[in-house]
């Protein structure tokens, strides 16, 4: 078994290092904030009083941070004090070129490393069944598949290092316009006449399916598993939406690539977070479009 660093006890990584002590690792977590101390303490984590603390004869890292900005602040003090040997793991969801500098950093400082960012949310943290999206060498990710087992249902390698970040935000991209497109049909339906029941059970079954139809329907009582059954309690924040496809949009500017369907959804979602949705789910959305729409 391991002893594992772990940076960033929130809403994911608390639950992921509770799960990593479960899977009988040693896990030596660090956060800001006291409370998250305090939980992860709860679930067996060794909480400690700094970063030096945690990585400190680690044999992986694990970061779970907000942004890249945080990512490569806490570079300076993980690769001072990290174990030689050890791997660095960032499963926080970052720019891709943050991701790459936080490979280039610890490479010159002679560590391993892959970014893991995740998709499942809380709930996939919870029940350890995330899905990793991992960039790195073959060799670096071989390395990280044990750590990575007891938090996940799949992990999988997509290149080289910044790779995983990549897929996370093309994923998201498909995923936030097609969630827009979803509320924008059932919205037109509504306004003319057709029953939720009746536009669901065609376009389940035709070109029109996609997950955010069929697993996270935007209108309630259709899909079991849809947020909007729970007044849209997230599941998966449209803040969270809102961070992504930004990232994904630099990423896209950054490249050249036309994205303006990604552009139109990234607008879209500010609104609504402007708006006050940003603490509920990304289905929510329904709700703006149907207050934009004309009397
Ligand atoms: P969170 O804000 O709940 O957790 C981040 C934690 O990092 C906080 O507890 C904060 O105190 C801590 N932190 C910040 N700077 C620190 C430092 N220097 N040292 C130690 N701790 C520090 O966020 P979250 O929801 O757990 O998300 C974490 C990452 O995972 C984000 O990048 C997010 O985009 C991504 N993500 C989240 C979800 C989700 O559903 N919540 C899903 C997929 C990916």
């Amino acid at each position: 078994m391991a002893v594992i660093g772990f940076i960033g006890l929130g809403h994911m990584g608390g639950p992921m290092s509770a799960n990593l002590v479960k899977a009988g690792h040693t896990v030596q977590g660090y956060d800001l904030v006291p409370a998250a101390l305090a939980a992860a303490a709860d679930n067996g984590v060794t909480t400690v009083s700094s970063i030096a603390d945690a990585v400190r004869g680690a044999d992986a890292v694990i970061t779970m941070l907000p942004s890249g900005k945080h990512l490569l602040d806490a570079y300076d003090e993980v690769l001072p004090h990290a174990a030689s040997g050890a791997l660095l793991v960032d499963s926080s969801t970052v720019d891709v070129a943050d991701a790459r500098a936080a490979h280039q950093r610890a490479q010159e400082a002679g560590f391993g490393s892959i970014d893991a960012p995740v998709s499942g949310g809380t709930a996939g943290a919870e029940a350890g069944t995330l899905t990793f999206m991992v960039g790195g060498s073959e060799a670096d990710f071989q390395r990280a598949e044990s750590v990575l087992e007891p938090m996940a249902r799949k992990v999988i390698h997509c290149g080289g290092p910044g790779n995983g970040q990549v897929t996370k935000m093309c994923n998201n991209l498909i995923l936030g316009a097609s969630m827009i497109a979803v509320s924008e049909a059932f919205v037109l339906g509504e306004r003319l006449g057709l029953s939720h029941e009746a536009l669901y059970d065609v376009a389940a079954v035709s070109t029109g399916q996609c997950w955010a139809l069929t697993t996270n329907c935007p209108v309630p009582d259709l899909v079991e598993t849809s947020r909007a059954n729970h007044d849209y309690e997230p599941g998966f924040a449209a803040a969270l939406m809102l961070k992504d496809l930004n990232l994904a949009l630099s990423a896209a500017e950054q490249s050249g690539t036309d994205a303006s369907l990604g552009r139109l959804a990234t607008d879209l979602y500010r609104r609504f977070n402007e708006e006050g949705g940003g603490g509920q789910d990304f289905g929510a959305i329904i709700k703006s479009i149907r207050e934009h729409s004309g009397s």
